[in-house]
C-alpha cells in the first residue's frame, strides 16, 4: 500500500485531511475527521494505558508556547536549526544535508558545520535540484516558531514548543514534591509540537504542528536496581547495534548482559515500546529498535535507539529513545538558579533521564498502512484494526428499515454505548452498511432482525472472519467489553452462545 494511497482513502473516509483544504492549505498541517480522530485517540489511551496506568507515571499537560529562557537553557535557541541553502537563479531552499546525501551519495549529519557543508557542495558541484542552478551558502535556520505575547511590539518574546519535554523538565520538582515521587519514576504528556519544517512531507509523516507523546523516566544511576526487569528478561527484543546491517532477535537479559543496552531499565523500556507498537497491530519482524551511531546522537546522550516501522518505502522512526543523563536537569539548574536536585538516602543528586519520545501521528499512519487489507473475494478494502484501538468497537444495525426492527437496534445502541464506542447505521442494504463498517475498522457488528425481537438475541459479526454468532442483549456489554478491552477471542463466545 502506498502512502499516497492512504492519504487519498483516508480523506474518503474521514480520516484526515489538509489543514483547511477549502483554502490553499500549508504544507505540513494536517485535520483530524472524525474517524480519524477515534483512532488517534484510542492510540493515544493505549499509550497512556502503558504509562500511566500500568507503571504508574505521572500525566502532565503544559502550555504551548514557553518563554524564551527555556529554549535558551535547553539549547534549542542556538542549536534547534536544519542546514539551508537557497538556489541563486529560482530561490528555492533547500536542506544541505539531505541534498548532499542525493546528490553526492555523502552522509553527513545535520549538525556538521557550515564549512563543511559549503566545501562539499563546492567540491561535489552540487546543484538546485529544481533548475540547476548555483546555490548559496549554507545558512543554520531555526526551526521554532517565534511569537510575542501582549499587544505591543516590545512584548515578551516566546516560542511554540518544538517538543513537549520540556514542560517535563521545568515542572520536575513540581511534580516530585506534590506527588511524594520516588525514584525511579516517570512524567508523561501527550500533547502538541510545532516545527517550522522545510520540506514538511505530504502526509503525516513530517508535519509542522503535531501530537508527541513522551516519557521522562528519573533514575538514580548509582542505586538502581530495577527489579521489574524480571517481567520481560525474556522476551525477545529486535535490535540492530552500530555494527549490524540488520536486526536480530534477542532477550532483553542477553542484550542487557552483553552490554548491548546500558542499564536494565533502558532493556526494560524497550521491551515495552516494542510491546507496544506490537499491540497496534504492527507485526513483530516489520519492528526494530536501531541504535544511534555516535554522530546521530546529541553530545550528551550516553545511548540512543530509534524504534522504526517497516513500510514500503524503508523503516520510519516513530519513537526515539534517549539515555539523557542528568543533562536536561543540569541545563535548567544553571540557567534557572534554581535547584532541581533532589535527596535519596541521605545523598543529594540530580537524577539521570531515559527518555522514550514518540510521534503519535507517526503511529497512526503506519497503523493504517500494515491493517489495510485490499480484498477482492470480499469486494471491498478494509482496515484490520485490533479492537482495542479500532475507531468504533461495534456497529448496530437494523436488518431492514422498517416493523419495529429500527426502534429495537436503537434500544441495543443505547444500552451498549456506554460501554464501548458504538456506530449506528440504518441505510442502504445491509452488505454495503457491513462494508462501510469493514472500510473504517469496526472489528464488530451487530445486527436486529426478526429474531431480535421473538427472543431477544442479535446476531455479532467478527470483521475478519465475517462469522457471525447470536449473543442475548443483556450480554452483549459484558461481551463486547471482553472482546475489546481484555482481547478475548471471539472463538470463546461463539462456543458459550451455542
Ligand atoms: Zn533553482
Amino acid at each position: 500500500m502506498s502512502m499516497e494511497k492512504i492519504v487519498k482513502l483516508a480523506k474518503r473516509r474521514g480520516f484526515f485531511w489538509p489543514s483547511s483544504d477549502i483554502y490553499n492549505p500549508i504544507a505540513g498541517f494536517w485535520h483530524y475527521g472524525p474517524v480519524g480522530l477515534m483512532l488517534k485517540k484510542k492510540i493515544e489511551d493505549a499509550w497512556r494505558k502503558m504509562f500511566v496506568k500500568d507503571e504508574g507515571f505521572y500525566e502532565v499537560e503544559g502550555t504551548n508556547i514557553m518563554p524564551e529562557a527555556v529554549f535558551v537553557a535547553s539549547g534549542h535557541v542556538k542549536g534547534f536549526s536544519d542546514p539551508l541553502v537557497q538556489c541563486e537563479k529560482c530561490k528555492s531552499l533547500h536542506r544541505a544535508d539531505k541534498l548532499v546525501e542525493k546528490q553526492a551519495g555523502i552522509s553527513i549529519p545535520e549538525h556538521s558545520s557550515l564549512e563543511r557543508f559549503n566545501e562539499i557542495i563546492k567540491k561535489k558541484k552540487i546543484t538546485c535540484p529544481n533548475c540547476g542552478g548555483k546555490l548559496r551558502k549554507t545558512k543554520f535556520f531555526n526551526m521554532m516558531f517565534k511569537l510575542r505575547t501582549g499587544a505591543t511590539e516590545e512584548g515578551e518574546v516566546a516560542y511554540l514548543r518544538p517538543e513537549t519535554c520540556q514542560v517535563i523538565f521545568v515542572d520536575f520538582l513540581n511534580v516530585y514534591r506534590t506527588m511524594r515521587a520516588k525514584l525511579p519514576f516517570g512524567i508523561v504528556q501527550i500533547g502538541r509540537s510545532f516545527r517550522n519544517e522545510i520540506s514538511p512531507r505530504q502526509t503525516l509523516l513530517r508535519q509542522r504542528e503535531f501530537t508527541q507523546a513522551e516519557a521522562e523516566i528519573f533514575f538514580n544511576k548509582e542505586s538502581i536496581d530495577f527489579s521489574r526487569f524480571d517481567e520481560v528478561k525474556n522476551y525477545k527484543l529486535n535490535i540492530q547495534m552500530v555494527k549490524d546491517k540488520k536486526p536480530k532477535k534477542i532477550t532483553a537479559k542477553e542484550a542487557v548482559e552483553k552490554g548491548l543496552v546500558e542499564l536494565k531499565i533502558i532493556a526494560y523500556y524497550l521491551a515495552k515500546l516494542q510491546q507496544f507498537i506490537n499491540s497496534l497491530g504492527i507485526p513483530l519482524d516489520a519492528i526494530r529498535l536501531r541504535e544511534h551511531t555516535k554522530d546521530e546522537r546529541p553530545f550528551y546522550a550516553k545511548q540512543a535507539f530509534d524504534c522504526d516501522i517497516k513500510t514500503t518505502e524503508g523503516w520510519i522512526e516513530v519513537a526515539a529513545n534517549h539515555y539523557r543523563t542528568d543533562y536536561d536537569l543540569k541545563c535548567h539548574m544553571k540557567a534557572s538558579g534554581k535547584d532541581l536536585s533532589i535527596v535519596e538516602n541521605g545523598n543529594k543528586i540530580v537524577p539521570h533521564v531515559w527518555e522514550i519520545s514518540e510521534g503519535i501521528d507517526r503511529t497512526l499512519f503506519l497503523v493504517m498502512m500494515h491493517c489495510f487489507r485490499e480484498d477482492k473475494e470480499r469486494g471491498w478494502n478494509w482496515f484490520v484494526f485490533p479492537p482495542k484501538i479500532a475507531p468504533y468497537a461495534v456497529a448496530v444495525m437494523p436488518h431492514m428499515k422498517k416493523e419495529k426492527l429500527p426502534e429495537k437496534a436503537k434500544e441495543v445502541y443505547e444500552s451498549i454505548k456506554n460501554c464501548v464506542d458504538t456506530f449506528y447505521d440504518e441505510s442502504g442494504s445491509i452488505g454495503k452498511r457491513y462494508a462501510r463498517a469493514d472500510e473504517i475498522g469496526i472489528p464488530f457488528c451487530i445486527t436486529i432482525d426478526y429474531d431480535t425481537l421473538k427472543d431477544n438475541s442479535v446476531t455479532l459479526r467478527n470483521r475478519d472472519t465475517t462469522k457471525q454468532i447470536r449473543v442475548k442483549i443483556k450480554e452483549l456489554p459484558n461481551v463486547l467489553w471482553s472482546l475489546v478491552h481484555t482481547g478475548e477471542s471471539f472463538e470463546k463466545f461463539s462456543k458459550e452462545t451455542k
